[in-house]
């Protein structure tokens, strides 16, 4: 039998949480969404505060904008360290800087990128600002060519300390080298995605790079699946698309 929710009172916040502890639920998450917009960030006691995070995560920043370690620091005219809050219960993790990323320092700027933005947003019903988001390169390779091995072997040591400190519930590999970087597989993305995988403890989910879906958008259907599964695993409800039936 459900028991009766507790209604507003001066025990509201015990009574609450004998609540959802009757209903069987072991962790509560801090649902800040109507504050600031922002994603519920998870009691995640793993975590250090967003404000500590953005403290440790700022030298890295620093030591990756002068960093020479590979061929790329010739051509680039940025670095590109990441964008959002390092607070996110979900991180992606995309390829390297395109042209765009590489003239505004943030990745996920250019057509790519508004597609995700849009995922994110208009697909999840989350705020942009509330996810973490960062490449496995930080440096646009010329020509929008695919990353060499020696590259990305020279650039890991920053996503992984990356991932270390934000420590999100999920990350999300967009397209094949996020997912090889995350899952030391040499498998393709069509059968990578849309299956669970793990970085360090942390749950990793495969999907299509958004460059893809911008040149197959039939394939949207699968990414927001991927995307659906995210936030089931999280709690998180999906929002409701207006405009279409059920
Ligand atoms: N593609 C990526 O993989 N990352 C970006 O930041 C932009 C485009
Ligand atoms: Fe350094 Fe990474 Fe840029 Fe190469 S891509 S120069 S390793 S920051």
């Amino acid at each position: 039998m459900t028991p009766a929710r507790p209604g507003p009172g001066s025990d509201a916040l015990r009574e609450t949480l004998a609540y959802y502890r009757d209903l069987g639920v072991a962790e509560l998450y801090l649902d800040e969404r109507s504050e600031e917009g922002s994603l519920p960030f998870a009691e995640n006691s793993r975590k250090r505060p967003p404000a500590e995070l953005a403290a440790l995560l700022q030298p890295i920043a620093s030591e990756v904008s002068g960093c020479t370690k590979c061929r790329l620091c010739k051509t680039r005219k940025q670095t590109v360290f990441a964008d959002g809050s390092p607070g996110a219960r979900i991180m992606f993790i995309g390829e390297a800087p395109g042209a765009d990323e590489d003239a505004q320092g943030v990745p996920f700027v250019g057509r790519a990128g508004q597609l995700l933005t849009r995922m994110i947003e208009d697909g999840m019903g989350l705020p942009r600002s509330s996810v973490y988001i960062a490449n496995v390169l930080k440096c646009r390779p010329p020509d929008n060519r695919n990353p060499e091995p020696d590259e990305i072997a020279a650039c890991r040591g920053y996503l992984e300390r990356q991932i270390d400190l934000v420590k999100p519930e999920v990350l999300v590999a967009l397209g094949k080298f996020a997912a090889h970087f995350l899952l030391e597989t040499e498998e393709g993305i069509m059968r990578l995605r849309g299956k669970w995988g793990s970085f360090r403890g942390i749950p990793v989910m495969p999907t299509f790079h958004p460059s893809f879906l911008l040149r197959q958008p039939a394939q949207k259907k699968e990414a927001w699946e991927d995307l659906l599964a995210v936030l089931a695993r999280l709690g998180i409800e999906a929002p409701t698309r207006r405009g279409k039936a059920t």
